[in-house]
């Protein structure tokens, strides 16, 4: 099994660094597991400082070519990427699917369509950034967006591709060179991104990427004085770790963090709709940042909502990812299985009422569940559990509505379903979330800023705020 390579369903997948524009291995693995059923998927490298030091070094050696480089190059690069993505889509699409156990079908038909997008998304942005000018008293400011040097990006397992390249996508369009540091429980199809920029002809050293533990690599990567950006997906716990790391050397970092975002059901909201839309909060089995995990509905039509959320529950289909029939597959790791069983658990002995699952559904799936009776201020409401778990709460009135959905630390996202827009409006702007959705969900514009307030995280990327947080903007002042 170890070995410079594995073949993960009929695919070859290196499973070493790629650092400086060559293939490297550790003297240690680890063994990635599929979540679906547990059997082993390779050996994979298990970087150590040695190898971080080392593709930060490359990093820092290609970047001025990099930043050199005219836009109008990195754009045409950067598309042949995307067009590698594209010929590219249904291997990627296996591999990921056996990596991390989300659906097969979303990952060929939204999610790597999605990854050449965002490649596409940030080159067509970099042509069309503008360098401004302002005049003052005879004198010309000019304002020029500058890459900034070597970038750690560092990304979770719960949508592995598609978050990595929202990343390295727009840092490599500033003319960025990259530190790629996947999760460990999914660490293949950044392996296969590495191939793909090679072949599209990304110069040696402009993308590198890092395999093994956050714990043991993490802290070279995200303290090292070489490094100019670090940008992180992942938990609060880490994004802290993260973040103190990072203020060694006062390196800017960009923070997306946990959520336990807000569905709020009023009683004039499309009752079908808003069963609808909380039922897909059970998508990717919970393990979805952005997921509205708190259902607050208005008293008043509880029961009518209840009855149909129920009949939508227990129509979905929870089995092997790769089948067209499934609409939700396995927890990413025994581990998480258990941690989402023991918030369930401890929930139930504090006095919740299972309304929907509450169990598991043997070694590798949780059964879709929605809980009631539930405190405010109890753990089951307040932690982010990442896993098919929603709680269910009433409300009487807007003002309630709101101080219910307010009543947590994160600030990521909120849902509304209403049918007076009036509300909506009312509503959204006394909430703290980076994202409202009203009478939709998870639909957003690229152009458009995603990031969290509170310990949902720090900044925005997206768009030109993309470009804000990989530039050092330079105001250069010339005399009359
Ligand atoms: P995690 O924090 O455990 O790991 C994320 C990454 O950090 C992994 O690559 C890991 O190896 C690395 N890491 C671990 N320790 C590190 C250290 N000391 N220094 C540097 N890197 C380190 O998170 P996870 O379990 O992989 O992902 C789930 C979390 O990610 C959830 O909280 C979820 O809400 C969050 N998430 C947020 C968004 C968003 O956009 N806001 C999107 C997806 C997931």
């Amino acid at each position: 099994m170890s070995g410079p390579t594995t073949t993960v369903a009929g695919v070859t997948v290196d499973t070493r660094h790629w650092i400086g524009g060559a293939r490297r291995a550790s003297a240690g693995t680890f063994t990635d597991m599929s979540p679906i059923d547990g059997t082993a998927l390779g050996e994979i490298a298990r970087g150590t400082p040695v190898e971080a030091e080392a593709a930060v070094a490359a990093a820092k050696e290609a970047f001025p070519g990099w930043a050199a480089t005219p836009r109008t190059e990195r754009a045409r690069v950067l598309r042949a990427v995307a067009d590698g993505v594209e010929k590219r889509i249904e291997e990627l699409a296996v591999v990921e699917t056996a990596d991390n156990g989300a659906l097969l079908r979303s990952h060929r038909r939204a999610v790597m369509p999605r990854v050449a997008h965002n490649f596409r998304f940030f080159a067509d942005r970099l042509l069309s950034l503008e360098h401004e000018d302002f005049a003052t008293r005879g004198h010309t400011n000019h304002v020029s967006w500058d890459p900034a040097g070597p970038c750690v990006l560092i990304t979770p397992w719960n949508a592995p591709l598609m978050l990595a390249t929202w990343k390295v996508a727009p840092a490599l369009a500033a003319g960025n060179t990259v530190i790629l540091k996947p999760a460990e429980w999914s660490p293949l199809t950044a392996s296969l991104l590495a191939d793909i920029a090679a072949g599209a002809g990304l110069p040696a050293g402009v993308l590198n990427v890092v395999q093994g533990y956050g714990s043991e690599i993490g802290p070279t990567l995200t303290g090292h004085p070489d490094v100019r950006r670090i940008s992180f997906t992942g938990s609060v716990r880490t994004g802290r770790s993260v973040a103190a790391s990072a203020a060694t050397h006062l390196t800017p970092v960009s923070l997306e963090l946990g959520g336990k975002s807000p569905l709020l059901v009023f009683a004039d909201a499309d009752p079908d709709l808003a069963a609808e839309l909380a039922v897909e909060q059970y998508d990717n089995a919970g393990q979805v940042c952005l997921a509205a995990t708190r259902l607050l509905v208005e008293e008043t039509v509880v029961e009518e909502f209840t009855r149909r959320f129920t009949a939508k529950a227990a129509r979905l289909r929870q089995g092997d990812p790769r089948d067209d029939t499934t609409d939700i597959g396995p927890t990413i790791h025994p581990r998480q299985l258990a941690a989402v069983d023991g918030f369930v658990e401890r929930a139930l002995a504090a006095g919740a009422r299972t309304v929907v699952g509450g169990h598991r559904r043997g070694e590798r799936y949780y059964a879709p569940t929605l809980l009631t009776d539930v405190a405010q201020d109890s753990e089951i409401v307040q932690e982010e559990i990442f896993g098919p778990v929603l709680t269910l709460q009433t409300f009487t009135d807007e003002d309630e509505a709101v101080r219910l959905a307010d009543d947590t630390r994160f600030g990521l996202a909120a849902t509304l379903v209403t049918g007076d827009p009036e509300r909506a409006r009312r509503v959204t702007a006394r909430l703290v979330a980076g994202t409202v959705w009203v009478n939709c969900f998870y639909v957003r514009d690229l152009r458009a800023p995603f990031g969290g307030a509170r310990h949902s995280g720090v900044g925005r990327e997206g768009g030109n705020w993309s470009f804000d947080f990989y530039c050092d903007l330079k105001n250069t002042v010339t005399g009359p």
